[in-house]
Parts: structure tokens; sequence; C-alpha cells
């Protein structure tokens, strides 16, 4: 087997048996349930070596004692009965013979009646029934224990024979018989007897003690086995505890203490974001450490997300990266950014651009009137997760799921994000799952705002510079930054810049006849007639006092005279109402095209200019194109 994957095999069984992977709780109970095993073996090894010695003296109680006590009886009582005998021999009287011989006889019933009790069955437990069944208690030797008994009561009743017989021969001797002869062969063979169940009686103390040794020895070993084994089970459970408390403990403690040490240096702003904890274990610990990394990595992104959109040059800038950061770090695809305007009238789709209302999946009257967007409205996230079709405007409530947040600059809700999920089908999320995508979403939208703000103020800041406040028209200023633009994009698209300077015929009168006032007024509808004359991309530019200059991008040659020539002929039918009185304006225009009469753009506006000469010159109220015959008039 090659090392590399021997070293994993072993890494495998070594995690497989100290637990690492396995959740926290069957952990712990799998440890329990080892350390209960070790518990259990060492109670059995105790449990084993207390009945075993317990079992073996009470049968050393019951089978020895008694036989060596009853070995003992009958030596002393057969030494007793050694002197009762000679003593008999000695008899001089009939009366003294029958006494002695009445001792000896109680004395060799005494022995069998002892023998009998001892034959007697004991009362067996059933633990030790079973006990002696299953142990071999070869120390006992049964056999000759039970010869020895048989010894004893076959001695005693041939003795009690002699006995019977040696009284006899010896009341007739005393009776003046002559049996000594007879008498002394009885008396021989008396003593023999005696003899042998001496004997017989001191080998089988001997055995008893050889027995009694045994027994000694077969308890020691048994303890000493005990003791060994409780030494073994002893060191192996504390061994692999030891090694279980250390695995289990490491795989908690180190993500632990990575985690709380993260979290410190992370108050004090010193912390390596992109340095991780590692992932020691596949159960709780191991998905807290991994959450805890996807954290840190949000935390990172954040961060970084911030510092990138500060130095962002434009909203749009904004707005797309925060586009970027819902489709590769959120995970959202479907979202749609809404810019509110600055006079919260209405909103529009700012990133991704819709091209047409078709694309939103709102209702396009959000569009103008920005107070029909719940989120807007009300200032807070509207969910269709939390209530079903809780915003009216939201077009696909049947197959769709939309979470609108509104962006909340200087106490306004200066936009709105929607993010819209499938209700069904393979790309569907749970509710969890689109709940924790929209709050981390939240996060960049809470990062961007204060950079919203920013640059949405600078934007304002920008705009009233260039506009000019009463008429809200750009101003001179607006059209010498911007030229170069305007200029740039038409030459891309190879168009032409129609300038159309315009000038309101004898003006002064109004001011003259009905105030400054009036004539402030007829300024502004003057303005806001030409502004709807022509295209929302065209610029309109208060130039002067009376004076517009009309910027048309992209125009075909020969477009300019016809929209001055709408101009003039809106202007020409407005009937301006001042005070009590409705007066009529005419207008003059001179037109001029950028590229066709002059490569130089201001050089273009001063044609238009001497266009607008002419028309006055020829009686007002006309829109003239620039010739170049007007330019070599003496008057320039
Ligand atoms: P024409 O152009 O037809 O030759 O005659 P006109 O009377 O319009 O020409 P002129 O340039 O002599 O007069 C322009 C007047 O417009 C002068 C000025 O008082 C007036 N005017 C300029 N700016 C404003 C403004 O902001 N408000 C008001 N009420 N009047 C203004
Ligand atoms: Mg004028
Ligand atoms: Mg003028």
């Amino acid at each position: 087997m090659p090392e590399v994957k021997k070293r994993g095999l072993i890494k495998r069984f070594i995690r497989l048996i100290t637990f690492v992977d396995l959740p926290i709780r069957r952990k712990f109970s799998l440890f329990s349930i080892g350390v209960l095993f070790w518990f259990v073996l060492l109670s059995c090894v105790s449990f084993y070596v207390l009945i075993d010695v317990n079992i073996k003296t009470a049968q050393v109680v019951d089978s020895l004692l008694p036989y060596e006590r009853f070995a003992q009886d009958v030596l002393r009582k057969s030494k007793e009965i050694d002197r009762l005998v000679a003593d008999l021999a000695q008899a001089s009287n009939e009366q003294t013979l029958s006494l002695k011989s009445e001792r000896i006889k109680s004395g060799l019933q005494a022995i069998s009646q002892s023998h009998d009790q001892l034959d007697a069955p004991r009362m067996q437990s059933p633990i030790r029934l079973i006990w002696n069944r299953l142990s071999a208690n070869d120390w006992i030797d049964e056999v000759g224990n039970r010869a020895y008994l048989e010894t004893v009561a076959l001695s005693t009743a041939s003795l009690r024979q002699l006995l019977s017989e040696i009284t006899y021969l010896k009341v007739e001797q005393i009776n003046g018989g002559d049996n000594r002869s007879q008498l002394e062969k009885l008396t021989g063979r008396f003593g023999a007897a005696e003899g042998e169940l001496t004997s017989a009686s001191v080998g089988f103390l001997e055995s008893i003690s050889q027995q009694t040794n045994r027994y000694s020895s077969s308890i020691t070993t048994t303890t000493s086995y005990a003791f060994w084994m409780i030494i073994t089970v002893l060191t192996l459970a504390s061994g692999l505890l030891a090694i279980f408390t250390f695995w289990i403990s490491d795989s908690i403690v180190l993500p632990v203490t990575s985690m709380i040490t993260k979290i410190h240096t992370l108050a004090t702003g010193h912390v390596d974001l992109t340095d991780k904890i590692v992932v020691r274990s596949d159960d709780e610990i191991g998905e807290m450490s991994q959450e805890f990394n996807d954290l840190m990595d949000t935390v990172h992104g954040m961060t970084v997300f911030k510092n990138v959109i500060e130095e962002d040059a434009t909203l749009e800038d904004v707005y797309s990266r925060m586009g970027e950061a819902f489709s590769v770090n959120v995970g959202i695809d479907n979202y749609r950014i809404y810019e509110v305007s600055s006079d919260y009238k209405g909103m529009q789709a700012v990133f991704p651009i819709a091209i047409s209302d078709k694309e939103l999946d709102c209702h396009p009257d959000i569009l103008t009137s920005c107070d029909l967007c719940r989120a807007v409205k009300t200032g807070h996230s509207i969910s269709s997760l939390a209530y079903d079709r809780v915003c009216k405007q939201f077009m696909d409530d049947q197959n769709k799921v939309h979470v609108c947040v509104p962006m909340i600059i200087g106490g306004h809700a200066g936009g709105v994000v929607q993010f819209v999920f499938d209700k069904e089908g393979e790309h569907a999320l749970t509710r969890n799952e689109i709940e924790q995508k929209v709050a981390k979403a939240e996060a960049y939208i809470k990062q961007s705002l204060s950079v919203l703000e920013a640059k949405r103020l600078m934007n304002t800041l920008r705009e009233s510079s260039l506009r000019d406040p009463m008429t809200g028209l750009f101003n001179r200023r607006f059209l010498q930054d911007q030229a170069s633009h305007l200029i740039a994009g038409t030459l891309r698209r190879n168009k032409i810049i129609g300038l159309l300077m315009c000038d309101i015929d004898f003006f002064k009168q109004v001011n003259d006849q009905y105030g400054h006032d009036a004539g402030d007024q007829v300024l502004k509808e003057t303005s806001a007639i030409i502004v709807k004359s022509v295209r929302e991309s065209d610029v309109v530019v208060r130039f002067g006092g009376e004076e517009f200059l009309v910027v048309l991008t992209d125009v075909e040659l020969g477009d300019g005279l016809i929209v001055a020539e709408k101009i003039r002929s809106n202007i020409e039918d407005k009937v301006f109402i001042v005070g009590a009185e409705k007066i009529r304006k005419t207008i003059s225009i001179g037109v001029s095209e950028y590229q066709t009469d002059s490569d130089g753009f201001w050089q273009c506006i001063k044609y238009a200019d001497v266009a607008l000469y002419q028309a006055k010159e020829n009686g007002r109220n006309k829109a003239l194109r620039f010739e170049e015959s007007m330019w070599t008039a003496e008057e320039f």
C-alpha cells in the first residue's frame, strides 16, 4: 500500500474512533458509554474475585474444616480407646471390665455419630451450586475424603466386633478360664485395627493440610490474576480516556479559542480578515468555524466594498458595484435598484437600467409617482414572504416572491432595491434561504447608504451650480462644462448638433407695461414651452436675460430649422395670462448646425446668433437658418 494512502487510512481510522466528525451530543454520549463500559468491566472483574473467594472460603468452611475436626476427634478418641483397652486387659473383676468396655463402646459410638453427621447432606446455595459446576475446584480431594470416611466406618465396626469378643474372653478369664493366648491374639488384632485408624487419620489430616494449601494458592492465583486484570483495564481505560479527552477538547477548544482571539482583535480593528480558522471536524464546532470564516469573508468583503465605492466616481458606478455585490457575493441574480428623484416625486430604474417598462417587475406607474411604491411610502422593507400579494404594484405575484428594501438617505427613501425570487421551479429557494440572502444584501445596502448620500449631495450641488434657479434651465456654465461631452457623443454617432438661438421679441415691453414679475412669469412659461417643444435628450440653456440656446443632439441635416419653427409657432400660439390681462408674445430664432457650418462649436453658436440678428432685422417672429452671406454682413 502506498505510504500516503496508508497515512490517510490511519487518519480516517483515528477520526472514526475519536468521534471527531460526530455531532457533539453523540460524541459525549458515546464517550459516556465508553466510560461506562470500563466501569462495568472493572466491576465484573471485582465481582468475579469476590464470588470466587467467597465460595472457595465457604467450601473450606463446609467441607475441609468439619473433616479436619472429625479426623482430630477420631485421633483423640482412638488414643483414649487405646488406653482404655490396655486398662481393660488389666481388669480383675467383672464390674471394672464392664465399666471399661462400656466407655470404649461409647467412644466408638461417638465416632460413628460424628461420622453420620458429617455424611448428612448440607444445604447448598444456588449460586454455589452453579459456581461449583463452572469453576474447577480440583483443590478438594473428594474421593480421598470419602475413602477416609469409609475407612473410619469400617474400622469402628471391626473395633466394636473385636471389643465384644475381647470382653467375652476377659469375662471367661476372670471366671477362671484359660484363654490367655486367644485373648492376646484378639487384643493384638484390636491394637492393629486401632493403629490403622490412627494412621489413616494422621494421613487424612496431612491431606487436609495439602488441600488447604491448594485452596490458599488458588485464592492467590485468582487475586493476582484479578490484580493484573484491574491494572490492565485501568491503564487501558485511562489511556483511552486521556486520548479521547485530548481529542474531543482539542476539537472544541482550539477553534473556540481561535474565534475568541479573532473576535477580540476584530474589536481593535487589527485583524487579518483573510486569516481563516482551520476547520478540524465535521461536527457543530466545524460548522461554527466554517460559519465564522464565512462571516469574516463577509466582513472582509464588506470593508473592501465600502472602500471601493467610496472611491468610485459616479452614482452609476456605485449602483453597478452594488449590483455586482448582490449577484457575486450574495448570490441574488434577479434584482433592480431604483432611484427616487430629488423632488421625491418619481423614481427610475438605475441598475440594471430598464430599456422598456415591460422589463420591470412593477407597474410602470411607480416611475412617475413613487408614492405608489410601498417600500418608498412606508420607509421599511416590503416582503411578499411575510404577506402574500402585499404590494399591488408587483405584477407577477403568482410565480414570484419579492423583497423590496428602501434605501433611507437623509431621512427619506432615496431609492429602493428590489429582490425577486422564483416561487417554484429548480431555482426556488426556501423562505429561510431567501431571508438569509436578503439580510446579507441589506448589509451591503447599509454600507452603501452613506456613500450614496454623499454622491447624491455632490450631484445636487453640481446641478444647482449648473442651472438657472428661476427657469430651471441649464446655465452657460453647464454648456461650457458639457460641450466637449455633447460634441464627442454626437460625433461618435456620426450625427450633427442643431443650435437654436432664441430671443423673445420686444420683451422689454412686458417689463415696462406689466412689471418685472410679469416679465419673470413670461420668461418661465416661455422656457417651459421651449423644453416641451424639444426631445428630452436635447439641452435647453438660458443663454442671457431673455435669450435661450437650444442644443439639439443627434439630428439630421435640416432638422434644426424644423424644430425652431415648431418652437416659434408654439410661442406664437401661447396666451400668457398676466394679472387680468391676456398677452401674446413672439420669438425670433437663429439656426446653425455644428459641423455643417463650422467645426468650431462656439463658432457655430456665434453663427446662430448672427442668424437671430437677421431674423430680428427681417421683422421678428421668424426662424432663420444661418447662411454664409449673413456673416459677411458689415455688422460683424
Ligand atoms: P428685441 O429683442 O425684440 O430687439 O427687443 P427686446 O426688448 O426684447 O430687447 P432688449 O434686449 O432690448 O431687452 C431685453 C430686456 O429683457 C432687458 C431686460 O430688462 C429684460 N430682462 C432680462 N432679464 C430679465 C429677467 O430675468 N427678468 C425680467 N423681468 N426681465 C429681464
Ligand atoms: Mg428680445
Ligand atoms: Mg435680447
